[in-house]
Protein backbone atom coordinates (compact mmCIF):
# COMPACT_ATOMS: atom_id res chain seq x y z
CA UNK A 1 0.00 0.00 0.00
CA UNK A 2 1.33 3.44 -1.05
CA UNK A 3 2.46 5.38 1.86
CA UNK A 4 1.02 9.34 1.67
CA UNK A 5 3.36 11.88 2.22
CA UNK A 6 2.83 15.75 1.72
CA UNK A 7 3.91 17.88 -1.19
CA UNK A 8 4.13 21.10 -1.52
CA UNK A 9 1.05 21.90 -3.60
CA UNK A 10 -1.07 21.21 -0.87
CA UNK A 11 -5.06 21.72 -2.10
CA UNK A 12 -4.05 23.14 -5.41
CA UNK A 13 -6.41 23.20 -8.48
CA UNK A 14 -6.21 22.93 -12.24
CA UNK A 15 -8.56 23.04 -15.36
CA UNK A 16 -7.64 20.97 -17.62
CA UNK A 17 -8.76 21.92 -21.71
CA UNK A 18 -8.83 18.44 -22.73
CA UNK A 19 -8.38 15.29 -19.87
CA UNK A 20 -8.92 11.74 -20.68
CA UNK A 21 -11.40 10.27 -17.95
CA UNK A 22 -12.44 7.09 -17.77
CA UNK A 23 -11.46 6.38 -21.30
CA UNK A 24 -12.52 9.35 -22.57
CA UNK A 25 -12.18 12.95 -23.81
CA UNK A 26 -13.38 15.48 -20.99
CA UNK A 27 -13.42 19.12 -21.84
CA UNK A 28 -12.66 22.08 -19.61
CA UNK A 29 -12.31 19.92 -16.30
CA UNK A 30 -11.04 20.69 -12.99
CA UNK A 31 -8.63 18.58 -10.80
CA UNK A 32 -8.11 19.11 -7.15
CA UNK A 33 -4.76 17.71 -5.43
CA UNK A 34 -4.51 16.87 -1.92
CA UNK A 35 -1.57 17.75 0.41
CA UNK A 36 -0.31 14.34 -0.30
CA UNK A 37 -0.21 14.66 -3.99
CA UNK A 38 -3.65 12.81 -4.78
CA UNK A 39 -6.71 13.59 -6.76
CA UNK A 40 -9.13 15.10 -4.03
CA UNK A 41 -11.12 15.76 -6.70
CA UNK A 42 -12.67 16.02 -10.08
CA UNK A 43 -15.50 17.67 -12.23
CA UNK A 44 -16.81 20.54 -13.50
CA UNK A 45 -16.29 22.27 -10.55
CA UNK A 46 -13.49 22.88 -8.08
CA UNK A 47 -13.46 25.84 -5.99
CA UNK A 48 -15.73 24.46 -2.69
CA UNK A 49 -13.03 21.44 -2.92
CA UNK A 50 -10.15 23.59 -2.73
CA UNK A 51 -11.55 25.52 0.01
CA UNK A 52 -12.39 22.77 2.04
CA UNK A 53 -8.46 21.34 1.56
CA UNK A 54 -7.53 24.80 2.99
CA UNK A 55 -5.88 25.34 -0.34
CA UNK A 56 -4.55 28.64 -0.96
CA UNK A 57 -7.08 31.34 -2.74
CA UNK A 58 -7.34 31.99 -6.61
CA UNK A 59 -8.21 30.65 -9.61
CA UNK A 60 -7.32 27.35 -10.82
CA UNK A 61 -4.47 27.56 -13.17
CA UNK A 62 -5.26 26.59 -16.89
CA UNK A 63 -3.88 23.74 -18.28
CA UNK A 64 -3.80 23.76 -22.53
CA UNK A 65 -3.40 20.27 -24.64
CA UNK A 66 -4.53 17.04 -24.25
CA UNK A 67 -3.96 15.76 -20.70
CA UNK A 68 -3.14 12.07 -19.56
CA UNK A 69 -2.09 9.66 -16.63
CA UNK A 70 1.34 9.29 -16.79
CA UNK A 71 3.35 5.88 -17.77
CA UNK A 72 4.66 4.01 -14.86
CA UNK A 73 7.93 2.59 -16.25
CA UNK A 74 8.13 -1.09 -14.44
CA UNK A 75 11.25 -2.10 -14.91
CA UNK A 76 14.80 -0.34 -14.66
CA UNK A 77 18.80 -0.39 -14.20
CA UNK A 78 19.46 3.24 -14.14
CA UNK A 79 23.03 2.87 -14.22
CA UNK A 80 22.68 0.79 -17.54
CA UNK A 81 21.50 4.31 -19.18
CA UNK A 82 25.24 5.35 -19.02
CA UNK A 83 25.91 1.87 -21.61
CA UNK A 84 23.58 2.48 -24.47
CA UNK A 85 25.39 1.91 -27.74
CA UNK A 86 28.38 0.49 -26.31
CA UNK A 87 28.08 -3.50 -26.50
CA UNK A 88 27.16 -2.88 -30.75
CA UNK A 89 30.29 -4.54 -32.31
CA UNK A 90 30.26 -6.55 -34.72
CA UNK A 91 30.48 -10.37 -34.52
CA UNK A 92 28.22 -12.35 -32.03
CA UNK A 93 26.08 -10.59 -30.12
CA UNK A 94 24.61 -12.66 -27.59
CA UNK A 95 23.08 -11.47 -24.55
CA UNK A 96 25.87 -12.97 -22.98
CA UNK A 97 28.54 -10.88 -24.68
CA UNK A 98 26.45 -7.72 -23.77
CA UNK A 99 26.33 -9.19 -20.18
CA UNK A 100 30.26 -9.31 -20.03
CA UNK A 101 30.51 -5.43 -21.58
CA UNK A 102 28.28 -4.21 -19.11
CA UNK A 103 30.24 -6.38 -16.51
CA UNK A 104 33.08 -4.49 -17.25
CA UNK A 105 31.90 -0.85 -17.58
CA UNK A 106 30.39 -1.51 -13.63
CA UNK A 107 33.55 -2.66 -13.01
CA UNK A 108 34.81 1.16 -12.05
CA UNK A 109 31.07 2.61 -10.94
CA UNK A 110 30.66 4.87 -7.66
CA UNK A 111 27.90 5.38 -5.85
CA UNK A 112 28.40 9.15 -7.22
CA UNK A 113 28.02 7.88 -10.76
CA UNK A 114 25.41 5.80 -10.25
CA UNK A 115 23.35 9.17 -9.00
CA UNK A 116 24.44 11.36 -11.95
CA UNK A 117 23.16 8.48 -14.73
CA UNK A 118 20.02 7.81 -12.71
CA UNK A 119 19.40 11.75 -12.70
CA UNK A 120 19.85 12.24 -16.42
CA UNK A 121 17.82 9.14 -16.94
CA UNK A 122 14.59 9.99 -14.31
CA UNK A 123 14.71 13.19 -16.03
CA UNK A 124 14.26 11.71 -19.85
CA UNK A 125 11.65 9.09 -18.40
CA UNK A 126 9.71 12.33 -17.77
CA UNK A 127 9.93 13.82 -20.97
CA UNK A 128 9.31 10.45 -22.46
CA UNK A 129 5.40 10.33 -20.59
CA UNK A 130 6.97 8.01 -17.33
CA UNK A 131 5.87 9.36 -14.09
CA UNK A 132 6.93 6.59 -12.27
CA UNK A 133 9.92 4.09 -12.21
CA UNK A 134 10.77 0.32 -10.62
CA UNK A 135 14.15 1.01 -9.90
CA UNK A 136 15.36 -3.20 -10.81
CA UNK A 137 18.76 -2.73 -8.07
CA UNK A 138 21.38 -5.18 -7.93
CA UNK A 139 24.73 -3.19 -8.04
CA UNK A 140 24.71 -3.45 -4.01
CA UNK A 141 28.03 -2.72 -3.18
CA UNK A 142 32.29 -1.39 -4.00
CA UNK A 143 33.48 -2.74 -6.92
CA UNK A 144 35.40 -5.49 -4.79
CA UNK A 145 32.72 -7.06 -3.23
CA UNK A 146 32.71 -5.18 -0.34
CA UNK A 147 29.66 -3.45 1.68
CA UNK A 148 29.71 0.09 1.56
CA UNK A 149 29.79 1.36 5.34
CA UNK A 150 26.45 1.97 4.88
CA UNK A 151 24.86 -0.98 3.46
CA UNK A 152 21.92 1.04 1.58
CA UNK A 153 24.34 3.46 0.05
CA UNK A 154 23.35 3.03 -3.90
CA UNK A 155 19.78 2.37 -2.84
CA UNK A 156 20.21 6.60 -0.92
CA UNK A 157 21.61 7.50 -4.19
CA UNK A 158 19.40 6.01 -6.09
CA UNK A 159 16.28 8.31 -4.16
CA UNK A 160 18.66 11.55 -4.38
CA UNK A 161 18.31 10.67 -8.21
CA UNK A 162 14.77 10.50 -8.10
CA UNK A 163 13.83 13.23 -6.10
CA UNK A 164 16.28 15.61 -8.29
CA UNK A 165 14.32 14.13 -11.06
CA UNK A 166 10.89 14.64 -9.56
CA UNK A 167 9.96 11.46 -10.95
CA UNK A 168 7.53 8.31 -8.57
CA UNK A 169 10.09 5.61 -7.44
CA UNK A 170 9.29 2.04 -6.33
CA UNK A 171 13.08 1.32 -5.21
CA UNK A 172 13.35 -3.10 -5.82
CA UNK A 173 16.45 -4.34 -3.97
CA UNK A 174 17.34 -7.72 -5.61
CA UNK A 175 18.57 -11.20 -4.23
CA UNK A 176 21.43 -12.35 -6.26
CA UNK A 177 23.55 -15.28 -4.72
CA UNK A 178 25.06 -17.24 -7.21
CA UNK A 179 26.74 -17.16 -10.68
CA UNK A 180 24.63 -20.23 -12.44
CA UNK A 181 21.71 -22.94 -12.18
CA UNK A 182 25.41 -25.11 -10.96
CA UNK A 183 24.90 -22.84 -7.95
CA UNK A 184 28.44 -21.20 -8.71
CA UNK A 185 30.25 -18.48 -6.62
CA UNK A 186 29.66 -14.90 -7.73
CA UNK A 187 33.21 -14.08 -9.54
CA UNK A 188 34.37 -10.75 -10.90
CA UNK A 189 32.26 -7.68 -10.94
CA UNK A 190 29.13 -10.13 -10.16
CA UNK A 191 30.35 -9.65 -6.50
CA UNK A 192 28.71 -6.60 -6.44
CA UNK A 193 25.88 -8.00 -6.91
CA UNK A 194 25.76 -9.93 -3.58
CA UNK A 195 22.30 -10.07 -1.77
CA UNK A 196 20.83 -13.23 0.50
CA UNK A 197 17.59 -12.10 2.47
CA UNK A 198 19.44 -11.08 5.61
CA UNK A 199 20.85 -8.02 3.66
CA UNK A 200 17.70 -7.31 1.83
CA UNK A 201 16.24 -7.25 5.03
CA UNK A 202 18.66 -4.86 6.74
CA UNK A 203 18.80 -2.24 2.97
CA UNK A 204 14.95 -2.47 3.61
CA UNK A 205 15.42 -1.49 7.40
CA UNK A 206 18.20 1.43 6.04
CA UNK A 207 16.01 2.93 3.63
CA UNK A 208 12.26 3.04 5.02
CA UNK A 209 12.79 6.09 6.65
CA UNK A 210 13.96 8.23 3.74
CA UNK A 211 11.62 6.55 1.56
CA UNK A 212 8.45 7.10 3.51
CA UNK A 213 9.64 10.70 4.28
CA UNK A 214 10.19 11.09 0.14
CA UNK A 215 6.69 9.55 -0.93
CA UNK A 216 8.75 6.90 -2.62
CA UNK A 217 8.27 2.87 -2.35
CA UNK A 218 9.74 -0.10 -1.50
CA UNK A 219 9.59 -3.58 -3.08
CA UNK A 220 11.65 -6.83 -3.63
CA UNK A 221 13.35 -8.27 -6.14
CA UNK A 222 14.63 -11.76 -7.18
CA UNK A 223 17.52 -10.95 -9.75
CA UNK A 224 16.18 -14.55 -11.64
CA UNK A 225 16.21 -18.18 -10.99
CA UNK A 226 19.60 -18.75 -11.93
CA UNK A 227 21.12 -15.68 -9.92
CA UNK A 228 19.34 -17.17 -6.05
CA UNK A 229 19.49 -20.38 -4.16
CA UNK A 230 16.13 -22.17 -4.62
CA UNK A 231 15.10 -22.55 -1.11
CA UNK A 232 15.54 -18.48 -1.02
CA UNK A 233 12.70 -18.22 -2.82
CA UNK A 234 10.30 -19.55 -0.54
CA UNK A 235 12.12 -17.78 2.07
CA UNK A 236 11.67 -14.51 0.81
CA UNK A 237 7.29 -15.41 0.58
CA UNK A 238 7.58 -16.22 4.23
CA UNK A 239 9.14 -12.93 5.29
CA UNK A 240 7.56 -10.41 2.99
CA UNK A 241 4.73 -8.89 4.66
CA UNK A 242 1.02 -10.64 3.71
CA UNK A 243 3.04 -12.07 0.43
CA UNK A 244 2.43 -15.65 1.88
CA UNK A 245 -1.08 -15.18 3.03
CA UNK A 246 -2.25 -13.20 -0.58
CA UNK A 247 -2.83 -9.77 1.03
CA UNK A 248 -1.82 -6.62 0.15
CA UNK A 249 1.86 -5.44 0.30
CA UNK A 250 4.97 -5.10 -0.99
CA UNK A 251 5.42 -6.13 -4.96
CA UNK A 252 7.94 -8.90 -5.99
CA UNK A 253 10.00 -8.64 -9.57
CA UNK A 254 11.99 -11.36 -11.01
CA UNK A 255 13.46 -11.75 -14.46
CA UNK A 256 12.10 -14.90 -15.47
CA UNK A 257 12.80 -16.93 -18.63
CA UNK A 258 14.61 -14.16 -20.88
CA UNK A 259 16.97 -16.21 -22.97
CA UNK A 260 16.89 -19.45 -24.31
CA UNK A 261 20.07 -20.94 -22.54
CA UNK A 262 18.55 -19.95 -19.15
CA UNK A 263 15.54 -21.55 -19.83
CA UNK A 264 16.89 -25.11 -20.92
CA UNK A 265 19.39 -24.56 -18.03
CA UNK A 266 16.24 -24.83 -15.71
CA UNK A 267 14.84 -27.74 -17.37
CA UNK A 268 18.17 -29.66 -17.17
CA UNK A 269 18.06 -28.96 -13.20
CA UNK A 270 14.49 -28.48 -12.48
CA UNK A 271 12.73 -30.47 -14.73
CA UNK A 272 10.56 -27.51 -15.21
CA UNK A 273 10.58 -24.45 -17.46
CA UNK A 274 11.63 -21.37 -14.97
CA UNK A 275 8.01 -19.80 -15.37
CA UNK A 276 6.51 -23.56 -14.61
CA UNK A 277 8.90 -24.11 -11.90
CA UNK A 278 8.11 -20.62 -10.00
CA UNK A 279 4.50 -20.64 -10.26
CA UNK A 280 4.58 -24.44 -8.99
CA UNK A 281 7.35 -23.24 -5.73
CA UNK A 282 5.88 -19.98 -4.35
CA UNK A 283 1.66 -18.91 -4.35
CA UNK A 284 2.62 -16.34 -7.40
CA UNK A 285 -0.09 -13.54 -7.39
CA UNK A 286 -1.15 -9.97 -8.18
CA UNK A 287 1.50 -8.71 -6.69
CA UNK A 288 4.06 -10.03 -8.38
CA UNK A 289 5.70 -9.00 -12.18
CA UNK A 290 7.19 -11.46 -14.03
CA UNK A 291 9.72 -9.59 -16.42
CA UNK A 292 10.08 -10.83 -19.81
CA UNK A 293 9.47 -14.43 -20.28
CA UNK A 294 10.17 -14.22 -23.34
CA UNK A 295 10.70 -18.16 -23.43
CA UNK A 296 7.49 -19.08 -21.09
CA UNK A 297 4.87 -21.82 -22.94
CA UNK A 298 1.41 -20.99 -23.89
CA UNK A 299 0.70 -23.25 -20.95
CA UNK A 300 3.12 -21.26 -18.38
CA UNK A 301 1.14 -17.94 -19.53
CA UNK A 302 -2.22 -18.93 -19.50
CA UNK A 303 -1.27 -19.91 -15.96
CA UNK A 304 0.57 -16.53 -15.34
CA UNK A 305 -2.77 -14.63 -16.69
CA UNK A 306 -5.09 -16.83 -14.20
CA UNK A 307 -2.77 -15.51 -11.08
CA UNK A 308 -3.47 -12.16 -12.38
CA UNK A 309 0.56 -11.67 -12.32
CA UNK A 310 1.80 -8.96 -14.65
CA UNK A 311 4.35 -9.74 -17.26
CA UNK A 312 7.09 -6.63 -17.66
CA UNK A 313 7.56 -6.66 -21.17
CA UNK A 314 11.05 -4.11 -22.36
CA UNK A 315 10.62 -4.11 -26.04
CA UNK A 316 13.17 -1.99 -27.13
CA UNK A 317 15.96 -3.92 -24.58
CA UNK A 318 14.35 -7.02 -25.45
CA UNK A 319 14.98 -6.45 -29.30
CA UNK A 320 18.73 -4.93 -28.83
CA UNK A 321 19.08 -8.02 -27.24
CA UNK A 322 17.71 -10.15 -29.53
CA UNK A 323 15.91 -11.93 -26.86
CA UNK A 324 13.01 -13.16 -28.98
CA UNK A 325 9.32 -12.16 -28.82
CA UNK A 326 6.57 -12.88 -26.08
CA UNK A 327 3.75 -13.93 -27.48
CA UNK A 328 1.60 -11.48 -26.75
CA UNK A 329 -1.25 -11.92 -28.63
CA UNK A 330 -2.27 -15.87 -26.86
CA UNK A 331 -1.39 -13.89 -23.20
CA UNK A 332 -4.13 -10.84 -24.57
CA UNK A 333 -6.44 -13.59 -25.53
CA UNK A 334 -5.73 -15.55 -21.83
CA UNK A 335 -6.72 -12.58 -19.93
CA UNK A 336 -3.17 -11.60 -19.30
CA UNK A 337 -1.83 -8.59 -18.06
CA UNK A 338 0.97 -6.80 -19.09
CA UNK A 339 3.20 -3.27 -18.50
CA UNK A 340 6.45 -1.74 -19.95
CA UNK A 341 9.86 -0.94 -18.92
CA UNK A 342 12.46 0.41 -20.51
CA UNK A 343 15.70 -1.82 -19.00
CA UNK A 344 18.62 -1.10 -20.01
CA UNK A 345 17.25 2.62 -21.33
CA UNK A 346 17.99 2.21 -25.25
CA UNK A 347 14.83 3.38 -25.65
CA UNK A 348 13.50 6.36 -23.21
CA UNK A 349 10.05 7.10 -23.97
CA UNK A 350 6.56 5.65 -23.41
CA UNK A 351 5.36 5.73 -26.60
CA UNK A 352 8.70 4.25 -28.12
CA UNK A 353 8.34 1.19 -25.98
CA UNK A 354 4.72 1.00 -26.34
CA UNK A 355 5.41 1.28 -30.84
CA UNK A 356 7.90 -1.65 -30.71
CA UNK A 357 5.80 -3.79 -28.85
CA UNK A 358 3.03 -3.87 -31.50
CA UNK A 359 5.17 -3.41 -33.94
CA UNK A 360 7.52 -6.30 -33.48
CA UNK A 361 4.15 -8.40 -32.85
CA UNK A 362 2.80 -7.46 -36.39
CA UNK A 363 5.81 -8.31 -37.78
CA UNK A 364 5.89 -11.69 -36.61
CA UNK A 365 2.15 -12.18 -37.24
CA UNK A 366 2.18 -10.31 -40.58
CA UNK A 367 -0.91 -8.96 -39.18
CA UNK A 368 -1.70 -5.19 -38.51
CA UNK A 369 -3.67 -6.31 -35.50
CA UNK A 370 -2.62 -9.46 -33.95
CA UNK A 371 -2.78 -8.34 -30.51
CA UNK A 372 -6.12 -6.93 -30.66
CA UNK A 373 -8.05 -8.95 -33.30
CA UNK A 374 -11.24 -7.21 -33.95
CA UNK A 375 -11.62 -5.67 -30.95
CA UNK A 376 -10.01 -3.05 -31.74
CA UNK A 377 -12.08 0.04 -33.09
CA UNK A 378 -15.29 -2.22 -31.18
CA UNK A 379 -14.59 -0.19 -27.93
CA UNK A 380 -17.40 1.79 -26.39
CA UNK A 381 -18.82 3.96 -28.72
CA UNK A 382 -16.67 8.18 -27.90
CA UNK A 383 -14.21 6.18 -25.99
CA UNK A 384 -10.70 7.91 -26.52
CA UNK A 385 -8.77 4.06 -25.98
CA UNK A 386 -10.51 2.79 -29.63
CA UNK A 387 -7.37 2.33 -31.26
CA UNK A 388 -4.56 0.04 -30.96
CA UNK A 389 -2.25 2.92 -29.45
CA UNK A 390 -5.03 3.57 -26.57
CA UNK A 391 -5.62 -0.37 -25.85
CA UNK A 392 -1.62 -0.77 -25.81
CA UNK A 393 -1.80 2.70 -22.90
CA UNK A 394 -4.58 1.46 -21.27
CA UNK A 395 -2.75 -1.36 -20.41
CA UNK A 396 0.33 0.21 -19.57
CA UNK A 397 -1.45 2.29 -17.51
CA UNK A 398 -3.18 -0.22 -15.49
CA UNK A 399 -1.25 -2.84 -15.18
CA UNK A 400 2.18 -0.83 -14.81
CA UNK A 401 0.74 0.46 -11.80
CA UNK A 402 -0.45 -2.72 -10.61
CA UNK A 403 3.11 -3.79 -10.75
CA UNK A 404 4.42 -1.24 -9.09
CA UNK A 405 2.02 -1.11 -6.19
CA UNK A 406 1.75 2.57 -7.16
CA UNK A 407 -1.93 4.62 -7.16
CA UNK A 408 -1.79 6.56 -10.48
CA UNK A 409 -2.31 5.71 -14.28
CA UNK A 410 -6.08 7.26 -14.14
CA UNK A 411 -7.45 10.83 -13.87
CA UNK A 412 -9.47 9.48 -10.81
CA UNK A 413 -10.57 11.00 -6.98
CA UNK A 414 -8.15 8.86 -5.24
CA UNK A 415 -5.28 8.37 -7.63
CA UNK A 416 -2.34 10.16 -7.34
CA UNK A 417 -1.80 13.27 -9.68
CA UNK A 418 0.96 11.72 -12.65
CA UNK A 419 -0.26 13.49 -15.38
CA UNK A 420 1.42 14.34 -18.86
CA UNK A 421 0.35 17.02 -20.98
CA UNK A 422 0.51 16.56 -24.55
CA UNK A 423 1.35 19.64 -27.36
CA UNK A 424 -2.56 19.89 -29.33
CA UNK A 425 -0.28 21.57 -31.51
CA UNK A 426 2.69 19.31 -31.76
CA UNK A 427 2.64 17.92 -35.79
CA UNK A 428 1.92 14.35 -34.86
CA UNK A 429 -1.18 15.56 -33.05
CA UNK A 430 -2.11 18.64 -34.59
CA UNK A 431 -6.42 18.29 -36.39
CA UNK A 432 -6.73 14.67 -33.92
CA UNK A 433 -9.15 14.14 -31.84
CA UNK A 434 -10.93 10.50 -30.03
CA UNK A 435 -8.83 7.73 -30.24
CA UNK A 436 -6.90 9.23 -32.88
CA UNK A 437 -5.41 11.26 -30.87
CA UNK A 438 -3.49 8.64 -28.43
CA UNK A 439 -2.83 6.88 -31.53
CA UNK A 440 -0.81 9.41 -33.05
CA UNK A 441 0.82 9.73 -29.87
CA UNK A 442 2.46 6.37 -30.05
CA UNK A 443 2.28 5.27 -33.94
CA UNK A 444 3.31 9.02 -35.68
CA UNK A 445 7.10 8.20 -34.65
CA UNK A 446 9.39 9.50 -32.20
CA UNK A 447 9.28 13.01 -31.93
CA UNK A 448 7.28 13.52 -28.42
CA UNK A 449 4.53 15.68 -28.06
CA UNK A 450 4.58 15.58 -24.17
CA UNK A 451 4.88 19.12 -22.95
CA UNK A 452 4.11 19.57 -19.47
CA UNK A 453 4.83 16.37 -16.64
CA UNK A 454 3.17 16.53 -13.41
CA UNK A 455 4.45 13.85 -10.74
CA UNK A 456 2.22 13.91 -7.61
CA UNK A 457 0.62 17.28 -8.42
CA UNK A 458 3.58 19.02 -8.60
CA UNK A 459 4.67 20.29 -12.36
CA UNK A 460 8.20 18.89 -13.06
CA UNK A 461 8.84 19.18 -16.75
CA UNK A 462 6.91 22.75 -18.12
CA UNK A 463 7.28 23.65 -22.10
CA UNK A 464 8.96 20.39 -22.83
CA UNK A 465 11.94 21.26 -20.17
CA UNK A 466 13.00 19.92 -16.87
CA UNK A 467 14.54 23.15 -14.38
CA UNK A 468 17.15 20.92 -13.38
CA UNK A 469 18.05 19.51 -17.00
CA UNK A 470 21.34 21.69 -17.64
CA UNK A 471 23.00 20.92 -13.88
CA UNK A 472 21.81 17.28 -14.26
CA UNK A 473 23.29 16.78 -18.06
CA UNK A 474 26.56 18.89 -17.10
CA UNK A 475 27.27 16.10 -14.38
CA UNK A 476 26.25 13.37 -16.29
CA UNK A 477 28.64 13.91 -19.17
CA UNK A 478 31.53 14.40 -17.01
CA UNK A 479 30.42 10.85 -15.40
CA UNK A 480 30.01 9.31 -18.80
CA UNK A 481 33.90 11.08 -19.76
CA UNK A 482 35.06 9.48 -17.03
CA UNK A 483 33.71 6.07 -17.22
CA UNK A 484 35.28 6.08 -21.10
CA UNK A 485 38.33 6.70 -19.78
CA UNK A 486 38.79 4.24 -17.30
CA UNK A 487 36.56 1.18 -19.19
ZN1 LIG B 1 16.23 -6.18 -16.41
Amino acid sequence: MQTRTPSASAGRCWRFERLLVEGHWESDVCVVVDGWGYIEAIGEECAPERSAQGGSAGPCERVAGWTVPGVPDLHSHAFQRALAGLAEGRGPRSFWRWRDTMYGFLAQMTPDDVEAIASQLYIELLKGGFTAVGEFHYLHHAPDGSPYDDVAEMGRRVLAAARRAGIGLVHMPALYQVGGFDGRSLAGSQRRFRLDLEGALRMHAALEADFVASGAELGWAIHSLRAVHPEAIGEMVEIVPGLAEGRDGPVVHIHVAEEEREAEECRALHGAGPVEWLLGSVPVDRRWCLVHATQASAQELSEVARVGAVVGLCPATEANLGDGLFPLPDFVRAGGRFGVGTDSHVARSAAEELRMLDYGQRLAARSRSPVWGDTVGRAVKGSALAGAGGALLARAWEDGCRALGWLAGRAARGRRADLVVLDAEHPALVGRDGPQLLDSWVFSGSDSPVRDVMVGGSWVVRDGRHRREEEVGRRYATTVRRLARVG
